[in-house]
């Protein structure tokens, strides 16, 4: 098979590897589309086989989105904390009577929106739990009135969960309600509330109230009416490398009809103070591993290219030097700066603030990369070369220290 290999030290790597590991990473190099169990394989490899497995990941990134990696200025709006779904992951969610219980009215959505334009931020991010007295008009008088304040910014907002959530309140069907609130100014979506998209895992986790199908009916559904999502997975906890790579492929055949999906971001499972862990410490896991967070951004590579071509690095989940390694293991973004982001906090994660865009710029440089400032929909805004005595060394990747 003739494969792409432009270093001689990624054929070496390649030729070290054993028989089932070359054929399948020699296919991704060729440009097939690998299929759940190859990416299942991918994720159980050890040593030699999980070093190729890097660098073609760093290979197939540089080919789909050359020397370069991004970032975006946003801020993350988090309107409430109060939720009644307890989810078994999330320590987020609160009770109303809770002394820590947040619900903000809209006139303080939009004095953040107008903070973070004054700030440079070109989007929100606005999520909440699912507050029991949220009535369908708040999520509409929230895009209104943000939409009448600052106009021109991009309005992210609302998980599959909260669409399932209001459009049960407005008694109008996802479609109907979609369309409302795209025409109140909702530009695109989080995928979150993704999880592992498989009923059994979700029964854990969620008690299956939003199931797979919903989930996957809200977001063809966005992507029907032209409204891009992102797409996620939440791994780490009491899922297994199978269900990460049937997640992963579902996500290409969502994309495959619509094109619908900005990226995909992996999230670690931060299990600190959440009910899952605390109350079945020896069946539940303590979120992925260093080196699992690395395959699972080198296998989506793998798995989503020509298909979903950003894969963002999280480093609200990851730390921000961990996830600046993810750009030299298959991830091209790193996401956005934030300026607060209380969820991941509340599940007792160290990060989550935020990142000053001239850090976010140094975090990639420190990659071999050049970065550039993007909006939401990945259009460059701004580049910020890396400097001369920086030069790229594909091939000499930092990821080498995590096998
Ligand atoms: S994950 Fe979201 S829906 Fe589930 S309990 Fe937490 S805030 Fe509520």
């Amino acid at each position: 098979m003739n494969t792409p290999y432009q270093h001689q030290d990624l054929e070496r790597a390649i030729a070290s590897c054993s028989a089932s590991i070359a054929h399948i990473l020699d296919r991704a190099l060729a440009g097939h589309t690998l299929s759940a169990i190859e990416g299942e394989q991918l994720f159980y490899t050890q040593g030699k086989d999980t070093q190729a497995l890097f660098q073609v990941a760093d290979l197939i990134r540089q080919q789909r989105c050359g020397d370069q990696a991004s970032f975006v200025i946003t801020r993350n709006i988090n309107f409430t904390n109060v939720c009644h779904m307890g989810c078994q992951f999330c320590n987020f969610g609160v009770s109303k009577s809770d002394a820590s219980a947040e619900f903000f009215g809209t006139d303080e959505v939009v004095r953040r929106a107008l903070e973070a334009k004054q700030r440079g931020a070109t989007e929100i991010c606005v999520q909440g739990g699912l507050h029991p007295d949220i009535n369908a008009d708040y999520y509409r008088q929230l895009l209104i009135d943000v939409k009448k304040a600052v106009p021109d910014i991009h309005i992210h907002a609302f998980s599959p969960f909260e669409i399932w959530y209001g459009a049960r309140k407005a008694k109008l069907s996802y479609r109907d309600y979609l369309q409302e609130l795209m025409s109140l100014g909702l530009a695109s979506m989080p995928g979150t509330a993704a999880e592992i998209l498989d009923t059994e895992v979700r029964r854990q986790l969620t008690k299956n109230k939003l199931s797979t199908e919903a989930w996957v009916e809200i977001i063809e559904t966005a992507h029907q009416l032209g409204l891009p999502t992102t797409s996620t997975i939440m791994y780490g906890h009491v899922d297994s490398p199978r269900h990460w790579s049937e997640h992963i492929a579902l996500l290409r055949s969502i994309q495959s009809q619509y094109q619908g999906f900005t990226e995909f971001v992996p999230l670690g499972f931060i299990h600190y103070q959440t009910p899952l862990y605390l109350e079945n410490p020896d069946k539940v896991r303590t979120g992925p591993t260093r080196d699992e967070h690395f395959k699972m951004h080198a296998v989506a590579r793998l798995m989503l290219q020509g298909s979903i071509d950003n894969i963002q690095a999280s480093w609200v989940k990851m730390g921000p030097d961990v996830a600046s390694q993810m750009l030299r293991a298959g991830a091209n973004d790193l996401g956005g700066t934030l300026m607060n982001e209380s969820i991941s906090r509340a599940a007792g994660a160290t990060h989550g603030q935020e990142i000053q865009p001239e850090d976010m710029v140094s975090f990639i440089h420190s990659a071999g990369l050049d970065a550039f400032q993007r909006n939401t929909l990945y259009q460059p805004l701004r580049h910020y070369p890396k400097p001369a005595f920086m030069p790229a060394q594909l091939g000499d990747i930092p990821v080498r220290m995590a096998v």
